[in-house]
């Protein structure tokens, strides 16, 4: 593995620095108060190519690789965990699915308008009965005439106030299981959607979490992949997903490391920097260390992703490795900061409530590790 970037990856790095710095950052902690979907920050983001960015150029993308990719979340993520996971919906489950299953019309259509931003994207597999277990799918897909009706209830679609598509799950040989389910593509002004509550979340507020009541009828043509093969279309989906959560864990983790040194090196007690004592200096190697252990995880698997679309028990171990090293590090920050970091509204306390859910969503740290035990035949 070669850990030099090239010059087309630095430069496509330094690029989303500046935009998380200049435009990300002023808005991150009115994002978190308010909880509202920041659509025009998404959209300055989309003129950068960050709404389909390893999609080819031709088709709206930025054309860039798997790494290029996970760089400029961590960047982000750095500014707004919200911003950088809403990003990671709108890429990995969305329109990187999208250019990998959808029919010629399907592409044609959404595409172009998703890699752009002119379009969001939303990716609905998660149900009240389905978390982990997400092959328990109760949403049904009966066949209608020369289409598909579509009823059930999706909870958790980030994205999805501000969306204008989704891909949407349901079970088509009720009992299957993973072998019965489809995934369409639903346009979310389609009559029949109806978006109802929108979730109040500890963290990554702003992400647009919606749930959605479906009662919908769509062509066949909007069948991705082809009929009961879904589910592995949502595992591919995640299975990139899972590298660019890494990436905004990592984002988060380095934020909090950051707001650490930075405490450490002018808050005085006992009339010394605090960052003179080792118990703090522990701390701070400790998180930094592990940040940077992850980080290698996370390049490795996006390195394979890339070459091979490939590495599954990679993309669970870099989003495992590094959504725990990004905990620990908002946690590790807080002690740091001690009061200071405590106070409402503190950056330290924004990235405490944010990382959480990066060992919840697109997976949860258990189902990583059922992932990677399984592939070790156990
Ligand atoms: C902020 C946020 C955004 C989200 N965005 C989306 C989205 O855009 N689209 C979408 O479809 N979903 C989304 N989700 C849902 C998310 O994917 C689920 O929350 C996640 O998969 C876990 O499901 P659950 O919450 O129902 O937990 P459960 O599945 O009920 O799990 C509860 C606990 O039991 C553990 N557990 C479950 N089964 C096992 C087992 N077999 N062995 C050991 N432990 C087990 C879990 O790890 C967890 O600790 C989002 C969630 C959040 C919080």
């Amino acid at each position: 593995m070669d850990f030099d970037l090239s010059q087309e990856q630095k430069s496509f790095q330094q690029s989303a620095e500046r935009f998380a710095r200049e435009v990300v950052e002023p808005r991150a902690a009115g994002i978190d108060e308010s909880g509202v979907f920041p659509r025009d920050v998404m959209q300055a983001a989309a003129s950068l190519g960050l709404c389909g960015v390893t999609i080819p150029v031709d088709r709206g993308g930025a054309g860039r690789d798997y790494l290029s990719y996970t760089l400029a979340i961590e960047a982000i993520a750095h500014a707004s965990a919200t911003v950088a996971v809403s990003l990671v919906v709108t890429n990995s489950l969305v329109v990187e699915l999208v250019a990998h299953a959808a029919s010629n019309s399907l592409h044609a259509t959404w595409v172009k308008k998703l890699a752009t931003g002119e379009a969001l994207g939303a990716f609905a597999l998660s149900e009240p009965a389905a978390g982990t277990d997400a092959a328990n799918q109760q949403t049904t897909a009966v066949r209608d005439g020369d289409g598909y009706r579509i009823k059930g209830r999706k909870v958790w679609v980030a994205n999805a106030e501000a969306a204008a598509v989704a891909v949407v799950f349901a079970s088509t040989q009720p009992g299957a299981r993973r072998d019965g389910i489809s995934a369409f593509l639903v346009p979310l002004d389609t009559a029949g959607i109806v978006r109802t509550s929108r979730a109040d979340s500890l963290g990554v507020r702003g992400l647009g979490c919606m749930d959605l009541d479906v009662d919908v009828r769509v062509g066949a043509d909007h069948v991705l992949g082809s009929v009961n093969a879904g589910f592995p279309l949502a595992m591919w989906a995640l299975q990139g997903g899972r590298v660019a959560i890494a990436a905004q864990a990592l984002g988060i983790g380095r934020a909090a490391l950051d707001q650490a040194v930075a405490h450490a090196k002018t808050r005085e007690q006992f009339g010394r920097p605090i960052a003179r004592f080792e118990a703090i200096q522990w701390m701070i190697a400790d998180t930094a260390t592990e940040l940077d252990a992850a980080r290698m995880l996370m390049w490795k698997a996006a390195t394979i992703k890339q070459r091979s679309d490939d590495g599954l028990i990679e993309s669970s171990m870099a989003k495992l490795a590094a959504s725990e090293a990004a905990h620990r590090a908002a946690d590790k920050a807080m002690q740091v900061l001690a009061s200071a970091g405590y106070r409402r509204g503190s950056v330290a306390e924004r990235l405490f409530r944010d990382v959480r859910a990066a060992e919840i969503y697109q997976g949860t740290s258990e189902a990583q590790r059922m992932i990677i035990a399984k592939n070790l035949r156990m």
